[in-house]
């Protein structure tokens, strides 16, 4: 099938790569040219604008950092509903605000263009892997439609309700990783501090209850004190401003996800925003002058 991929950043262009990998025909588009290059490289054809790749696919997928970008992508100048023929499929798989996806997908309806929303979790490896865990909302025969292309990138997708789902799951997923990671920061720093060599400690805890995906994930990165992302803290800020707007619209109230956003925005302050968010360590490395180290 011919597909247009719009956002080839550390998600997309792995994504991009393995639909090529299942045999469908990509055009793609993206602001960095070293992005769209990379996708030349594997056979991809390069489009000049969003409204260039809705000229030529009638499947287009967008992998994006926020709202404003996807709304700047599909309803902006030279933008997807300038180019798309009605009946269209757009896939939004960024993570973004619930609200803004149903706003985007009443302006697609506008012009006969069909949008779900299909965030992922898993991260870069998983995007490499084609082992993604995606998570949508929309119309149901539109998910059916496309779940074999989402099924080329990811190892399980489910659709979650209507549309905007997918980013309320995502949201909930992202709630958990981030106070994971802080839980996981704050707990080994105490280990550290008490003398506790911290390999030892993810030896002994991460069969247990404890143990989580975020541990496997994460310690081992941090105990080597590399922090090149992966998921950038920045990224993460977005999702938790996004988690905030939200409970707060709906009446949910988050005060453990306030707290690990101080922390983020203490890390973008001290220039750690492109970090990898196992980088949530450095806040406590600072503060009590130590380091999670093997
Ligand atoms: P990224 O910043 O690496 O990539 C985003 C890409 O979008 C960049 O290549 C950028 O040039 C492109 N872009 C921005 N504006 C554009 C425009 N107007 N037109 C065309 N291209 C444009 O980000 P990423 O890490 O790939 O994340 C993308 C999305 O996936 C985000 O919503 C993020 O929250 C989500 N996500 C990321 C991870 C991760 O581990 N990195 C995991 C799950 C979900």
């Amino acid at each position: 099938m011919k597909i247009g991929f719009i956002g080839l950043g550390i998600m997309g262009k792995p994504m991009a790569k393995n639909l090529i990998k299942a045999g469908h025909e990509l055009v793609v588009f993206d602001v960095i040219k070293q992005n769209i290059e990379a996708m030349t490289a594997e056979g991809a054809k390069a489009a000049a604008s969003s409204k260039e790749v809705a000229e030529e696919c009638r499947l287009i997928i967008t992998m994006l950092p926020n709202g404003p970008h996807v709304k700047a992508v599909v309803m902006g100048e030279n933008g997807i509903l300038e180019g798309a023929a009605e009946g269209t499929v757009l896939v939004d798989m960024s993570s973004i605000a619930p609200l803004v996806s149903q706003e985007i997908c009443k302006a697609c309806a506008e012009k006969g263009v069909k949008m779900i929303d299909a965030p992922v979790s898993g991260g870069e490896p998983k995007a490499v892997d084609g082992t993604l865990a995606v998570m949508a909302g929309g119309d149901k025969a539109i998910f059916d439609e496309v779940y074999e292309v989402l099924m080329a990138m990811g190892a399980s997708a489910v659709h979650c309700g209507e549309v905007g789902a997918g980013n309320t799951t995502k949201l909930a997923n992202q709630v958990i990783v981030a106070l994971n990671i802080a839980a996981v920061s704050e707990a080994f720093m105490l280990s550290t501090k008490a003398g506790v060599n911290p390999v030892k400690v993810f030896d002994a805890i991460k069969g247990g209850l404890a143990g989580s995906n975020v541990m496997n994930a994460k310690v081992p990165m941090i105990m080597e004190g590399n922090f090149k992302p992966g998921f950038k803290i920045d990224l993460h800020i977005k999702d938790l401003n996004n988690a905030l707007e939200t409970g707060h619209e709906v009446g949910a109230y988050l005060p453990l996800t306030s707290s690990v956003m101080e922390i983020l925005q203490i890390l973008h302050g001290d220039g750690h925003g492109q970090d990898d968010h196992s980088g949530i360590a450095m806040y406590y490395e600072k503060n009590a002058n130590a380091q999670i180290r093997k």
